[in-house]
């Protein structure tokens, strides 16, 4: 919520829209070396890949950050690669939306884009994209920044891809949207073994899927099938465009405190139960950030969304679920002590479908982290979150009869 209403997140697009020419469509190209020069002046960013790609420069404020967009990549770069400099204090990429990847740089201070281009391969050099950065002044930043991103890379997500695929089932039977957090670009949290949240979410909704239409009792879409990144609005779009009966959000949680270890369940709502919960939403609620996604554009629809009157009734119902969910949960796995918690998780905000997310549990706890990673635990979390789904929709139904 807060990065909605509150963050006024300003793009700008640095016109350097570096057409060069469109490989043909045989394989993927491949980036397989940064290279990072710091001079006083500026940092020369160097990304060396093995075909010519067509490539977008444009930055977004709040935090500082730097988004390259490119075609379809596989990415071979070695962690040593990624360097941080003064004016480079961080870096993310991977797949974002169906058909581009993103390159994103974290910055430690306001930067200008002086130079962006091709260079075509020389010596043993490959196929290169340069980018200068230059320091400049907050205000300068900001003041130079046009709004939006160009259109090219801008489409939504196609409806195909998120067609409910068992049409032999009736309208009425009910239908799930499972949410495996994160994806692409914005890994999650990451495991003292190196587990990424994204991975396991999406093994979990497998799973639940799975076991969920096993007897046809239940339809089941998921807003992600394999490592895409989506945006938080897209997921609630999803299941709002399907019209879903109930949203799920999977994710697995990280922090600071190491013996801290087990699973909760969360609903929405504006005053966070907890400081911890609040934290968390704040983490889960960066997604968007992370894969540097413009929050201006967005900010409209889920304001709209909030208006909504029918959300006093998805709430009961959202709270409903999760402790049934709760309750089976911690015969299965173990939970935090008050394992149903509230805050503003941007990803519970469809007015009209009960919405839960639920943290398997922490990455950061070796003990959690190694039962994230068994698929055996993962069936058990999966037998649990089935049987509240059952139990929900047998209330549901009951208080449906006259
Ligand atoms: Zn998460």
């Amino acid at each position: 919520m807060y990065l909605r209403s509150k963050t006024k997140v300003i793009t700008i697009l640095v016109t350097f829209w570096s057409i060069v020419c469109l490989q043909p469509a045989s394989s993927m190209p491949i980036v397989d070396a940064i290279r990072i020069g710091d001079y006083k002046n500026k940092t020369r960013f160097v990304m060396e890949m093995n075909k010519r790609v067509r490539f977008n420069v444009f930055t977004l404020g709040r935090p500082y950050r730097i988004v390259i967009e490119l075609p379809k990549i596989k990415w071979k770069i070695k962690s040593s690669n990624l360097k941080k400099s003064r004016r480079i204090i961080g870096y993310r990429f991977g797949l974002y939306r169906h058909e581009n990847s993103r390159f994103v740089i974290d910055l430690g201070r306001p930067i200008r884009v002086s130079k962006a281009f091709h260079l075509s391969p020389s010596g043993n050099r490959k196929h290169r994209i340069i980018i200068d950065l230059s320091d400049t002044s907050p205000a300068d930043f900001f003041k130079n920044i046009k709004r939006g991103i160009p259109k090219t890379f801008n489409k939504t997500i196609s409806q195909k891809n998120f067609k409910v695929k068992n049409k032999t089932l009736k309208k009425e039977t009910p239908l799930i949207v499972l949410d495996p957090g994160h994806g692409g670009i914005d890994s999650g949290a990451r495991g003292l073994r190196g587990t990424l949240e994204k991975k396991v979410v999406l093994a979990l909704a497998y799973e639940l899927k799975k076991q969920l239409v096993y007897n046809n009792k239940y339809r089941v879409l998921l807003t992600r099938t394999r490592d895409v990144f989506v945006r938080l609005r897209e997921r609630i779009a999803i299941a709002h465009r399907a019209g879903a009966d109930l949203f799920i959000s999977l994710h697995a949680d990280s922090i600071g405190k190491k013996h801290v270890r087990g699973g909760s369940v969360y609903t929405l709502s504006e005053r966070a139960s907890d400081k911890e919960a609040e934290a968390l939403a704040r983490r889960e609620n960066k997604s968007d950030i992370i894969a540097g996604v413009d929050l201006n554009e967005q900010s409209n629809t889920v304001a709209k969304i909030l208006i909504d009157l029918r959300q006093r009734l998805t709430k009961n119902n959202s709270v409903m679920f999760a402790k049934l969910l709760g309750k089976q949960l911690n015969k299965k796995i173990l939970m935090l002590r008050r394992n149903h918690r509230f805050a503003g998780f941007a990803v519970l905000k469809a007015p009209e479908i009960p919405s839960v997310l639920i943290e398997m549990g922490y990455l950061s706890n070796t003990h959690d982290e190694k039962l994230i990673r068994s698929p055996r635990h993962r069936r058990k979390i999966a037998k649990a979150i089935k049987i509240a789904i059952d139990k929900y929709f047998t209330i549901r139904k009951s208080m449906r009869r006259p």
